[in-house]
């Protein structure tokens, strides 16, 4: 297994790539590269390339690339999940684990009893922390975190296939096998701490959303948005 580097800009047919800052200190400082190391690097939209570092020093680092190939290495169901985050230390966690598991889009939820909106920052070391993740599962797409949306604006979105709103009082999301195989997209809702109120549940409903079921026990939010991930992003 070789080192994965995160290069957006990768040219189709290769050539010569100057790493960004972050990922030529990261190769220098952290991971001690040299030239002459073969490394791959991958585009964040499902291409990668092995790649052969031409120059390095503490700030910068060349590399001379290959052709890009796709390899798809993403789940059949494409899912989106809607999340009502939790504390930033939770989140991060929640983000690497939803990130090896495959998600394919995250949309941080406002709800009736969110407690404090994610900030931009938090938001922007989210997204750091996908590129690493997906770095370490050898994942080549990114996962999208959006800004976060209110849960009306979420649900005036023109979701389509499987949609769920996790909800202890839902039908068992084991009873829901054969829906799960099937699909090839998926929306689901994850609601905060203090839950989805009855008013978002019942306009989760109004706009086709089915209550499911994660288990017998009440999860924390990150733990239900990984449970969920688990079942869909297969
Ligand atoms: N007392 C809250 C309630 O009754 O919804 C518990 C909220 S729970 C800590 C946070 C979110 O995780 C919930 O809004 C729900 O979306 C999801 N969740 C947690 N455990 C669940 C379960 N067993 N089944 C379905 N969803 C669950």
């Amino acid at each position: 297994m070789t080192r994965r580097y995160y290069a957006p800009d990768l040219p189709p047919s290769g050539g010569l790539v100057p790493l960004s800052d972050e990922e030529a200190s990261h190769a220098a400082r952290v991971m001690r590269a040299k030239v002459g190391d073969v490394i791959t690097l991958f585009d964040g939209c499902g291409h990668e390339s092995e790649s052969t570092i031409v120059s390095i020093d503490k700030r910068k680092c060349a590399v001379e690339a290959a052709a890009a190939v796709a390899i798809d290495r993403e789940p059949k169901c494409r899912t989106h999940l809607g999340i009502a985050l939790p504390k930033p230390e939770r989140c991060k966690e929640m983000i690497e684990r939803l990130t090896e598991l495959g998600v394919r889009r995250v949309t941080p939820l406002v709800c009736q009893r969110t407690q404090r909106p994610p900030t931009d920052s938090l938001l922007t070391k989210l997204r750091r922390i996908v590129i690493e993740s997906s770095k370490q599962c050898e994942r080549n797409v990114l996962m999208k975190i959006d800004t976060p949306t209110s849960m009306e604006a979420f649900l005036a979105e023109p979701h389509t296939g499987v949609r769920w709103i996790a909800h202890p009082d839902g039908r068992p999301i084991q009873s829901l096998a054969a829906e799960i195989d099937a699909a090839t997209s998926a929306t689901a809702l994850v609601g905060p701490e203090g839950g989805f109120s009855d008013e978002e549940v019942h306009s989760a409903i109004e706009s086709g959303y089915e209550q499911v079921g994660l288990g017998t026990r009440i999860y924390r939010v990150e733990t239900a948005a990984c449970v969920m991930a688990t079942h869909l992003a297969r």
